[in-house]
């Protein structure tokens, strides 16, 4: 069930690496804080009560990073700034590789860190 597919091109040229996301799911999708017409108060009230997702103007809210933000209908790891140099640590041959983005505390929040999820095979 990998969703995910890293490029490693021959050349090593950076633009060259690229996740390609072959299912949004929950676990990627990416959410940008809402800057649309938003109560924050209102969200902050719901939250109070227990709602920690609740939904305004249609679009369902989560707190994150101390805002509130909403889906962005894209994968955050496809498209990383950071896939080269997560890429690289990897040290993984050319090719393609299953990969997933790696939890943590040791991560900011928007920092992206891959992981292999099978060995590599040697071509
Ligand atoms: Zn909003
Ligand atoms: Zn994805």
């Amino acid at each position: 069930m990998s969703a995910h597919i890293l490029t490693v091109p021959a050349d090593g040229n950076p633009a060259g690496f690229v996740v390609a996301c072959a299912e949004l799911t929950d676990d990627c999708e990416g959410w940008v804080e809402c800057i649309s017409d938003c109560d924050a108060d209102a969200l902050d009230a719901a939250d109070e009560d227990g709602d920690d997702s609740p939904t305004l103007h249609g679009e369902i809210h989560k707190r994150m990073d101390g805002g509130w933000c909403t889906r962005t209908g894209q994968c955050w790891i496809a498209g990383h700034p950071d896939t080269c140099d997560a890429a690289r640590d990897l040290g993984l041959p050319p090719g393609e590789h299953p990969v997933r983005a790696a939890y943590g505390d040791h991560l900011d929040w928007g920092m992206l860190e891959l992981v292999a999820i099978a060995p590599a095979v040697k071509a």
